[in-house]
Parts: structure tokens; C-alpha cells; sequence
């Protein structure tokens, strides 16, 4: 906007003079009147919605309401120091445009200048906070993929990749519950190898690591998927069973000490070879966790005192 037009619309409007501070309008206000800078600033607050901006003597503002029609303020107008400007209502404008058509083409095409970038702002704006919420998102994910792994690596024996004894502590009342639910009967099978510290002290601990390996796996192949095989430390093993009858219990036990006996020695000169006593037992009505594990305690004790590699179940030898 040149001066000329400057100042005629300023012959058009009345004086107005605000402090240093002092509020013009509001955002939101309704919108009557537009206002030319004879000197002093302005600082249009967009309240977040776009950036601030001061204009100074010579620049308008408020014009949107005559030209496009808008009825509310899109930001709020304070002084930036004392000021002085110029006033234009609805009435004078009209006046004004009747005679000087050039005038309000020039104003109608600054408007829509106006009006272009603000939306680019806002698209500009826009693809800032989609890519921020799409690194957000991508941190919330790699954040619960690194807790999920977490879980999974506090829930897991290391050397075996079975579940551990903290796993075990947590779902056996889980497995229990369900048993309450589905009426369907819980089994346990408790496993300890048999002189395995023998085997270590003999062929060495890598040799006892490699035997706990191969028996994990034989765990793990005998198991159903809703089973829960665990290593509960040491040369030490439980399985849960559920939805597990009598017969069954006991012939998964069998073929895991089949199995375990069936072992290669390693190495495969080796006069110690791997066997593994094992006790079971179905829960009982209204009975604890305590009392249901140790009795598969005493069964598996029972098996090494019969002369291990043995099953019993439920008391009997199998
Ligand atoms: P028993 O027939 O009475 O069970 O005799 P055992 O020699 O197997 O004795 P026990 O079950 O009490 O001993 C378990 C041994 O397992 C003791 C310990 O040195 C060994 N052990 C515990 N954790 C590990 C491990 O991660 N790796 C190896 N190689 N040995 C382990
Ligand atoms: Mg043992």
C-alpha cells in the first residue's frame, strides 16, 4: 500500500490515540472497524494459533471485517507503545469504496494475500505437528517394544530361553485361577537331573551347561502350547499342565524321562550320562500353591530315593 492510499483512506476515518499497553480489541471481539497506523506499533496476538506480529506507522489492520466479512476478531490488538492511528467504521469504508473502486481493489487483493499465507502458515504449521506426533509415536513404540523386551527378558531363563522362577511365581496363580474357572484339572511335574554335579565336576561346567540346554529343549518339544515349562534354577525344571487328566500327566512325565535318558553322553566318551528323576501330581480341591508344589517336591524326592531316573506320580512309581 503506497502512501497516497494511506492517506486517503485515512481522510476517510477518525483520530484515535491508545497508551503504551492498552488493548484495541480482543480475539473473538466483534469486528466493526478497521485501523491505520499514524505512528507508534500494534502487536497482533494470534494466542497460538499463528505467530505473533507487530506493524507499525503507515501498515493497517481489522480490514478482513469490510472486505471478506468477517464478524470476529482472529487475534487480539494491543500497543505496542503510545499510538496513534486512524479509525474506519463500516459506514465511512462504504463511502469510501463507492468513489474509489481502485482503492478497494488493492485492499481485496492485500486481503487475499493475507489470507494465502496464513493458510500456508497453518499447512506449514500442520505437517510440524503431524511429523512431531509421527516421532512421538515412533518413540511411544520403540518405548513399549523396549519394555515388552524387558518383560520378556525378566520373565526368561537366559541360558535355556525357558521361563524362570519369577515367571513361574506369577503364573502359577494365573494357571491356578483358570483351573477354578474351567473346572479342568492342573497338573505339575517337577524335574531335577541326577548327579549332575558330577557331570560338572567331571567334564567341566560348560559340559553341565550344554545337558541343561538339550534337556530345556526337551522340555520345550514335549509341552502343549498352553503348558508352562520353567527352569526354576539350577538343574531344576517345573512344568504346569493344564487341562491335564491323570493318564496324561503321567505319560508326558514318562516320555520326558524317556527323553532325558535318551540323552548323547557328552562328550561322547563320557561315562556319566544325564538322567532325570521327576515328580507329579494333579491340584487338589481348595488346596494353596505351597502345598501343591511340595508335594511334587516330595514325589520328585521320592523318585531320587527309589534310585532316580523314575517317575512318580501322584505317589505311585511309574
Ligand atoms: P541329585 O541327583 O541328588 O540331584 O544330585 P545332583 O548332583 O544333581 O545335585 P543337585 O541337583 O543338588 O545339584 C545341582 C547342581 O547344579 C549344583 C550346581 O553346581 C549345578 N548348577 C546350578 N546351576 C548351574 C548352571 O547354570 N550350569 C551348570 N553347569 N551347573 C549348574
Ligand atoms: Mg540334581
Amino acid at each position: 500500500m503506497i502512501d497516497q492510499d494511506f492517506l486517503k483512506l485515512g481522510e476517510a476515518g477518525v483520530q484515535r490515540s491508545f497508551e503504551d499497553g492498552e488493548v484495541v480489541f480482543r480475539k473473538g471481539d466483534a469486528s466493526g472497524e478497521m485501523y491505520l497506523i499514524v505512528s507508534g506499533t500494534v502487536e497482533l496476538k494470534f494466542e497460538g494459533d499463528r505467530d505473533d506480529k507487530t506493524i507499525g506507522s503507515g501498515e493497517y489492520f481489522g480490514e478482513l471485517s469490510f472486505v471478506v466479512g468477517r464478524n470476529f476478531r482472529s487475534a487480539s490488538a494491543v500497543a505496542g507503545s503510545k499510538l496513534e492511528m486512524i479509525a474506519l467504521d463500516q459506514t465511512a469504508f462504504d463511502r469510501l469504496m463507492v468513489s474509489q473502486t481502485d482503492l478497494l481493489f488493492k485492499l481485496v487483493r492485500r486481503s487475499c494475500a493475507y489470507l494465502l499465507e496464513s493458510e500456508q502458515e497453518l499447512i506449514e504449521d500442520l505437517r510440524q505437528r503431524n511429523t512431531q506426533l509421527q516421532d512421538t509415536l515412533n518413540n511411544l513404540r520403540h518405548t513399549k517394544a523396549e519394555l515388552d523386551f524387558q518383560e520378556i527378558q525378566a520373565q526368561t531363563d537366559e541360558m535355556t530361553g525357558l521361563y524362570n522362577r519369577r515367571a513361574l511365581n506369577t503364573q502359577l496363580d494365573k494357571y491356578m485361577k483358570r483351573h477354578h474357572l474351567s473346572g479342568r484339572q492342573l497338573g505339575v511335574l517337577m524335574v531335577d537331573l541326577d548327579g549332575f554335579k558330577l557331570i560338572n565336576d567331571t567334564y567341566g561346567h560348560h559340559v553341565g551347561d550344554e545337558v541343561l540346554i538339550l534337556v530345556a529343549e526337551i522340555l520345550k518339544k514335549a509341552v502343549r502350547e498352553d503348558d508352562f515349562p520353567c527352569r526354576q534354577g539350577g538343574d531344576e525344571f517345573v512344568l504346569l499342565l493344564p487341562d491335564t487328566t491323570d493318564r496324561n500327566g503321567r505319560a508326558i512325565a514318562e516320555r520326558i524321562r524317556k527323553a532325558i535318558e535318551a540323552l548323547p553322553p557328552i562328550p561322547a566318551d563320557a561315562k556319566h550320562k544325564a538322567s532325570g528323576s521327576l515328580g507329579g501330581t494333579l491340584l487338589r480341591e481348595n488346596e494353596t500353591r505351597e502345598s501343591f508344589l511340595e508335594r511334587a517336591d516330595r514325589y520328585l524326592y521320592q523318585a531320587k530315593d527309589s534310585g532316580r531316573n523314575l517317575v512318580v506320580w501322584e505317589g505311585g512309581t511309574l
